[in-house]
């Protein structure tokens, strides 16, 4: 009979592992709007053209040891590398503690993930790649077959996260004559249904239009801008899927308490 390994050193490891996976993730966040390959060429100072070498490519590490700067150019590297590698760290030790070895770890990290990853790439590009989305609908559902929310959930959670959405930005193109939200939205709540169900969907909805109106009031009363330029849907979207998916039954439960 063999020890367990002590939850402290497995999350430990799990924490290294999600350093490493963030690091990937950057590499999405950069290329996938640009349409370059995720895989090759080997990671370059954009400034100029360095190839970064093992000691550059270390998760948060090499940005402290560089102090945010290329090493041979001084070109400042964006703080949202080290932010996203340590998100992600903290990501998987949390979950690995809470869910244990389990395929609603799995099903929740490659959740996480693509949460990430949209919510970078729509805040700097105003973009949701489809290459993100669509997969991520049909591995949400197919977890759903071993692992909550259950496989009729999750297909409920795909057509009402979807449809909302698209009836909103249908009804908003029609009396406005111009988009105001994207079909990018619509594919990403429907992965969203597909991986929490159609219940802490909804709540993902109406957590992301709160804190979307919130900012985009406060935005106002500072007067940084008007109502439209808040910043994008799809940001609202991953914050409160992340809220849903974590503390969601939680919240749901206080509400009906409440009722
Ligand atoms: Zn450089």
């Amino acid at each position: 009979m063999i020890e367990p390994l002590p939850l402290s050193l497995t999350t430990a490891f799990a924490a290294l592992l999600g350093a490493i996976i963030g690091s990937f993730l950057n590499v999405c966040i950069h290329r996938l709007p640009r349409g370059t390959s995720i895989v090759s060429p080997p990671s370059a100072c954009p400034e100029c053209g360095r190839l970064l070498s093992w000691q550059d490519n270390i998760p948060i590490l090499s940005f402290v040891a560089l102090r945010g700067r290329c090493r041979t150019c001084r070109a400042p590297i964006s703080v949202r590398y080290p932010a996203v590698e340590a998100l992600t760290a903290v990501m998987f030790a949390a979950a690995w503690w809470y869910y244990g070895p389990s395929a609603l770890l799995v099903s929740r990290l490659l959740f996480g993930c693509a949460l990430i990853v949209l919510f970078a790439i729509d805040l700097e590009h105003h973009l949701l790649p489809n290459v993100i989305t669509l997969p991520g609908i049909v591995v949400g559902f197919v977890f759903s077959f071993v692992t909550e929310p259950g496989w009729l959930a999750s297909l409920v959670g795909v057509i009402v996260g979807g449809g909302v959405l698209w009836l909103v930005a249908e009804g908003y193109y029609r009396i406005r004559r111009e988009e105001g939200l994207g079909m990018g939205d619509v594919k990403m709540l429907a992965m969203v249904g597909a991986f929490v169900g159609w219940q802490l969907t909804l709540l993902t909805l109406m957590l992301a239009s709160f804190a979307g109106a919130a900012i985009g009031l406060a935005l106002i009363a500072t007067q940084r801008g008007t109502m439209k330029y808040a910043l994008p849907f799809g940001t609202f979207l991953a914050i409160g899927a992340a809220v849903a998916a974590t503390a969601g039954p939680a919240i749901l439960q206080w509400y009906l308490d409440f009722l």
